[in-house]
């Protein structure tokens, strides 16, 4: 199986996906946001950085992301069971070193999802405080069962920092100048795909057989 990197806007769920088809296909989550909240805990000089950057819906700079993205491909689970890569690259910068870190072959997905969709899905995302599961106040499929509790292990749902209006639009824009060329360099490359769908179980489906070369 061909390592997967996933592309798209915040709040398009690539999450959710990298978790779905990580089952699937056992193979590793590497999520650069979730790698970045896990520094913030530690509550060093690097955590206080990091969150005042998040929050102002910026990219962390590269070096330090670089350090991160090196260390975690560098790991035996990563070489035995391969990886989907949730949030890197998100410029062409960090696109150039994974061909460096990486000499697999990988495919990669840009969902595709509209402004109006984003914001409202942001706006009403929600995490498990233990398991991570992503759960969403504004979409009827994806409401918690009890409000604020974790349908999968009963902890308490959380709203990210940086899930707020203003970041998002930051965010959002930040998407557009820094991350969008990056998905030119993969179609010259020949191996992007656009996956377009609102349905979760829909763009998982589609993932899977582009994954398994239906497509
Ligand atoms: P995410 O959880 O993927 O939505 O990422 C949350 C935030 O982490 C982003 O808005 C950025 O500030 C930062 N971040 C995540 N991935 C990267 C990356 N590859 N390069 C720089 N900053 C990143």
């Amino acid at each position: 199986m061909k390592n997967l990197i996933l592309i798209a806007p915040p709040g398009a769920g690539k999450g959710t996906q990298a978790k779905m088809l990580c089952k699937e296909f056992n193979m590793i989550h590497i999520s650069i946001g979730d790698l970045l909240r896990l520094e913030i805990e530690k509550q060093n000089d690097l955590s206080n950085f990091l969150k005042d950057k998040m929050k102002t819906g910026s990219l962390v700079e590269d070096t330090i992301i670089f350090k991160i993205i090196e260390e975690r491909l560098n790991e035996l689970d990563i070489k035995e069971k391969g990886f989907i890569l949730d949030g890197f690259p998100r410029n062409l910068n960090q696109a150039i070193k994974l061909d460096d870190l990486s000499d697999n072959e990988y495919i990669v997905i840009y969902l595709d999802v509209s402004k109006e969709v984003l914001e409202k899905r942001i706006l009403g995302r929600l995490t498990c405080s233990n398991c991570g599961n992503v759960f969403n106040e504004n979409i009827e499929s994806l409401k918690p069962k009890k409000t604020n509790i974790c349908d999968n292990c009963n902890f308490r749902l959380e709203k990210r920092l940086d899930d707020t209006k203003e970041t998002f639009e930051d965010r959002y824009n930040t998407y557009i100048k820094e991350t969008q060329p990056v998905l030119e360099f993969y179609k010259s490359k020949g191996n992007l795909y656009n996956v377009n769908s609102l349905d979760k179980d829909k763009i998982f489906n589609d993932i899977v057989n582009i994954l398994r070369g239906n497509v």
